[in-house]
């Protein structure tokens, strides 16, 4: 007889789920991942092979854009990408203050200050009604990040950007093959940034990272960036980094990319049975706006009241949950020099303390689900 999903996570009254295993992915595409490897190598081509320029031209039609650039990580594809814009000391760059670290750090790296704008307490992403007032005679560019997994509101940011001459970077890291309004995540401003850490939706066997675009210059200058600043052998003809995505990755990327939509099917699926077994509970589920379609890099969360204690109960029952992020980017020690207090940026900081997320990662199965949500409901009971 076949036990349904149901009665195993009712019998069971422990069981450990992780907000994410990467073993079963790679159970699934073991063989010809590891044959890609091998390719590899076989061939003892690790810089710049095959791979990576097939990995590109894949990545790039993928996601709409003419041209992709491979490279070391995606915190070096938003480096490179403001450096390729000519953003540096002196300037000023717009994004938001709740995202991960890299994002704001890339800036500081190349010399400009970031302007934190607060968020959309909808969809967590940059709130677009708020930039025109945080922009100055400095401001170079906008970053806006595409946070969890679905695209911020690109139309307003864009026409601003438009009007106020400046740059649009896509923060895309935890976005491939995100869409809004039918266009891709990393597509519809100037560069768009993607990174393949481990724990992305399309992630490699160690840190990988791409910048995509449609200007022919601006990767042509990323590619030279990437070797040292070099377009020729030992001619430099400006100061760049060492920052090349290996062909290794690249091979295993590959792969890869020929599941992804798959992949994020199955995370929206899992997202829609969340949604479903958590709508008669006073938490706030996504809130995804009908010109996107999510991809689940987390699935996110919200409680008003208690959110430590729920992510204590839900942790000591064996449920890995985590907030992401805890302490918005203007409260980091390292930006006290910004000058910013709490309370300055609400919105951000009301969602570093209310947001919780677990598993909802593609191989995720029903039981543990069911665990999951049963955890939650039994803590919402238990502490009304
Ligand atoms: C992961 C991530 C990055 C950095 O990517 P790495 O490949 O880890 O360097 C940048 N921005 C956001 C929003 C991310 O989630």
């Amino acid at each position: 007889m076949v036990t349904s999903a149901n009665q195993v996570s009712k019998e069971k009254t422990s069981m450990k789920v992780s907000i994410l295993d990467l073993k079963k992915q790679y159970q699934f595409i073991k063989s010809e991942v590891d044959k890609s490897v091998k390719n590899v190598i076989d061939n003892q081509n690790f810089i710049l092979g095959e791979d990576v320029s097939a990995f590109e031209a894949e990545t790039a039609a993928y996601c709409g854009t003419k041209y992709g650039v491979g490279l070391a990580s995606g915190t070096d594809a938003l480096i490179l990408a403001l450096k390729a814009l000519g953003i540096g000391t002196g300037d000023e760059v717009i994004t938001s203050p709740f995202t991960f670290f890299a994002t704001a750090e890339a800036i500081s790296i190349v010399g400009a200050k970031p302007i934190f704008v607060d968020i959309d307490p909808q969809t967590y992403n940059i709130n677009p009604a708020l930039i025109e007032k945080a922009i100055t005679s400095k401001t170079k560019a906008v970053i806006p990040v595409h946070l969890y997994g679905q695209c911020a509101d690109m139309d307003p940011i864009l026409s601003i950007a438009r009007k106020h001459k400046l740059k649009v970077i896509e923060d895309a890291a935890q976005a491939i093959g995100a869409t809004y309004k039918g266009r891709k995540a990393g597509s519809m401003g100037d560069i768009g940034c993607l990174s393949f850490f481990p724990s992305k939706n399309l992630g490699a066997f160690g840190d990988a990272g791409m910048v995509v675009t449609n200007d022919k210059k601006v990767a042509d200058r990323i590619r030279m960036l990437r070797v040292h600043g070099s377009a020729q052998r030992y001619i430099h003809s400006e100061i760049g980094m060492n920052s090349r995505l290996d062909n290794l990755q690249a091979a295993v990327l590959r792969v890869k990319l020929r599941y992804l939509d798959r992949w994020l099917e199955a995370r929206r699926k899992n997202a829609a049975y969340y949604n479903e077994k958590l709508k008669d509970l006073p938490v706030v589920c996504p809130y995804v706006p009908e010109y996107n379609v999510h991809t689940y890099h987390l699935y996110v969360i919200r409680l008003k009241n208690r959110m430590e204690e729920l992510s204590r109960y839900l942790n000591s029952s064996g449920i890995e949950a985590r907030t992401y992020y805890p302490v918005p980017l203007h409260l980091q020690e390292c930006y006290r020099n910004l000058g910013y207090r709490k309370g300055d940026l609400k919105e951000s900081e009301k969602a570093s303390e209310q947001t919780l997320s677990f598993a909802v990662y593609p191989e995720l199965d029903k039981a543990e689900m069911n665990y999951i949500v049963e955890k939650i409901r039994e803590f919402l009971r238990d502490n009304r």
